[in-house]
């Protein structure tokens, strides 16, 4: 159903102790600058590719060109910067945690903007984009609980020559490196660092759901949705595209960078 961000402001400030669990995908980033998978936006060149190119699947058939395609799109993450949507939801933290209320951030995203705007109690559901790890699970930089930071790992030789034979190697091992992040192929238990039990918990337990900026395409919306639906909690979607994935989901038709900073200022008063 459409709702209105007054009823939006209403409803976070009726749950006061309880868990306010906001739940982000790309179009929380857009304004940011970064293209979003799936979304209607002129850059969301990966449309098409993303389910077959973010795979294990693809990584294991062509090691250099899974490297290549992730390279490019986390190029441009060096440039960005957290937006007003993201400033928001920090802000919004720290007015719930004021009240004495909980608070749990779940993100998509893997471009760390949460983190940068100063989000503390925050889950990075599909992995970093700062990070690499190792595919061989036995080792200790690897899955279930190893990573190391992209940029410690030297990749001048692989840029010159983007071939197997040059796909960073793991320091430990010697294996080929991996992107830390969650591929379609894989399981959110797959790696300790997707934080899944605490998702869960998180779902079972918010007195009020926030999605923002999610197409709903993914395991995590549809896990926390159909938790929330399940026991009656009131559920609102921040979507300029006012996509209404359950009919009892209450959709604010507005831009994340529009009606975070409203919903903030809206509760401050
Ligand atoms: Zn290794």
């Amino acid at each position: 159903m459409k709702a209105a961000l007054d009823d939006l402001v209403d409803d976070v400030a009726a749950q006061a102790a309880g868990l306010l669990l906001v739940v982000t995908g790309a179009g929380v980033s857009l304004a940011s600058g970064i293209p979003t998978f799936r979304g209607s936006d002129p850059d969301a060149v990966w449309a098409t590719d993303v389910t077959e190119l973010g795979t294990n699947q693809y990584f294991q058939d062509d090691p250099a060109g899974s490297w290549a395609w992730y390279l490019a799109r986390f190029g441009r993450l060096a440039d960005v910067a957290p937006n007003a949507a993201h400033h928001a939801l920090a802000a919004l933290e720290r007015w719930q945690r004021g009240r004495g209320g909980e608070f749990l951030l779940v993100t998509q995203n893997v471009d760390r903007l949460h983190a940068a705007a100063g989000t503390e109690a925050l889950v990075e559901v599909h992995g970093r984009a700062d990070r690499v790890r190792c595919s061989r699970q036995t080792c200790a930089l690897g899955a279930p609980r190893g990573s190391i930071a992209r940029a410690d790992v030297p990749i001048a030789a692989f840029l010159a020559a983007p071939t197997d034979a040059n796909v960073p190697r793991c320091p430990q091992c010697g294996a080929r490196l991996r992107q830390h992040v969650l591929w379609f192929d894989e399981m959110y238990s797959g790696h300790a660092d997707y934080d899944w039990p605490r998702v869960e918990r998180a779902a079972r337990d918010a007195a009020l759901v926030i999605f923002v900026g999610t197409s709903f395409s993914v395991g995590v919306t549809d896990f926390v949705l159909t938790q929330a639906v399940r026991r009656g909690r009131p559920v609102y979607s921040v979507d300029p595209g006012a996509v209404e994935p359950d009919p009892s989901v209450r959709v604010v038709a507005a831009p994340a960078e529009q009606a975070l900073p409203a919903l903030v200022s809206a509760l401050a008063r």
